[in-house]
C-alpha cells in the first residue's frame, strides 16, 4: 500500500527518466566470463550493452587498446582515430555475438570543407542506384541481390523448422547474422556515397520519395531499397548540417521524368517506367530517362533556392 502511494506522487515522465538514467549511467558489470567480456543482466534482450562515463581519467585508448574500468586493457580493431576528449564509452554485444566498443567525445567542431558553387540532382532508383546531374550513374551495390535471395531462402527454411529445436535456434542465429552484414554493407556503401556529395556540392536536391515508394515497389527487394533510401536521405540530411550545405527536397509530384529538361516541354508518354529513352517531340533531343529526371530535380531545386532568398 505504501509502495503504491510513494509511486503516485511521481509522474510517470519521472520514474521514466530515472529508469532511463539508470540504464545509462554508472552501470558497470559486476559478473565476467572466461575470456573477460563482461556479462549482462537479461539473457533475453537480442542487444546487449552497457554504457561507463568518464571519470578521474579512467578511460585511455593507446592504438588498438583500449582501457575500461574493472574491465582493464582490452584489444579491439579500430575504425578511425578519437579526437577530441572521451566522454563516455558503450559496450554493445549483438544479436550474433559480436562485440563493439562506440567511444563519445566532446570537441570543438569546424566544417573544413570550403564551401563550393556546385548543385546537384539526384534521381534515386531501383535499376540504378542513382543517377547524378552530372551524368554520374552509381550502380545499385550486387550484394544486394545476393543477400535477398538467400535471406528469402533463410526465412523460408525458418518457417519450416519447429520452433525452439536445435536447428530452428540455428536458422534463427543465421537470419540475424545476415541482416547484420545487410546492414553494415549497405551503411558502408551509404556512407561513402553521401560523404563524397556533401563534399563536392553546396546544393544537393533529391525527391521526397515517401509516394514514389508505395507505388512503384512490389518486388522482393522492398525492404532494402526502402531502408536503403530512407537511410540515404537521413545521412546526407545529417551531413549536410555538418557542412553547411542545402539540400532541397522536391515535390513527389512534381513530374520530373516527363518534363524535357531542354525545352520544359511535358511528354505524359513517359509515365511508364518502361520508357528507358525517349525524344522529346518538341526540340527533338533524345533523353535518357533517369539522367533527364536528376537534371529537373536540380533544375526544380534551384528555383525553389531562388524563391526562398527573394
Ligand atoms: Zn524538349
Amino acid at each position: 500500500m505504501k509502495d503504491s502511494k510513494k509511486y503516485k506522487n511521481h509522474p510517470k515522465k519521472e520514474l521514466k527518466k530515472r529508469a532511463a538514467k539508470k540504464c545509462t549511467e554508472g552501470y558497470t558489470p559486476t559478473a565476467y566470463d572466461l575470456k573477460g567480456h563482461p556479462t549482462f543482466k537479461s539473457k533475453k534482450n537480442p542487444v546487449q550493452s552497457y554504457t561507463t562515463k568518464m571519470t578521474n581519467n579512467n578511460i585511455k585508448m593507446i592504438d588498438h587498446h583500449i582501457q575500461l574500468p574493472k574491465l582493464g586493457w582490452i584489444r579491439f580493431s579500430k575504425s578511425r582515430n578519437i579526437e577530441g576528449d572521451i566522454k563516455r564509452v558503450t559496450v554493445r554485444r549483438s544479436s550474433t555475438g559480436r562485440y563493439s566498443i562506440s567511444v563519445i567525445c566532446e570537441m570543438s567542431y569546424s566544417p573544413y570543407k570550403p564551401s563550393t558553387n556546385d548543385a546537384v540532382g539526384i534521381d534515386l532508383g531501383l535499376k540504378e542506384f542513382a543517377v547524378l546531374s552530372n551524368g554520374e550513374s552509381i550502380a545499385n551495390p550486387k550484394y544486394y541481390q545476393k543477400y535477398e535471395k538467400r535471406l528469402a531462402f533463410l526465412q523460408r527454411a525458418f518457417a519450416r523448422k519447429k520452433e525452439g529445436s536445435k536447428s530452428w535456434e540455428k536458422n534463427k542465429a543465421q537470419i540475424a547474422k545476415l541482416h547484420e552484414k545487410i546492414k553494415h554493407t549497405r551503411d558502408d556503401f551509404l556512407h561513402k556515397l553521401t560523404t563524397r556529395l556533401v563534399h563536392e556540392n553546396q546544393v544537393i536536391a533529391v525527391e521526397n520519395l515517401s509516394v514514389k515508394n508505395l507505388v512503384q515497389n512490389k518486388k522482393l527487394s522492398k525492404g532494402i531499397h526502402d531502408a536503403s533510401w530512407s537511410r540515404f536521405n537521413e545521412m546526407l540530411a545529417y551531413k549536410a548540417k555538418w557542412y553547411g550545405r542545402t539540400i532541397i527536397k522536391v515535390d513527389p509530384f512534381f513530374p520530373s521524368s516527363q518534363l524535357c529538361s531542354g525545352c520544359g516541354h511535358q511528354h505524359k508518354d513517359v509515365k511508364s517506367l518502361a520508357v528507358r529513352v525517349w525524344e522529346c517531340p518538341s526540340c527533338g533531343v533524345c533523353h535518357d530517362r533517369d539522367l533527364n529526371a536528376s537534371l529537373n530535380i536540380k533544375k526544380e531545386a534551384l528555383r525553389l533556392l531562388s524563391l526562398q532568398s527573394i
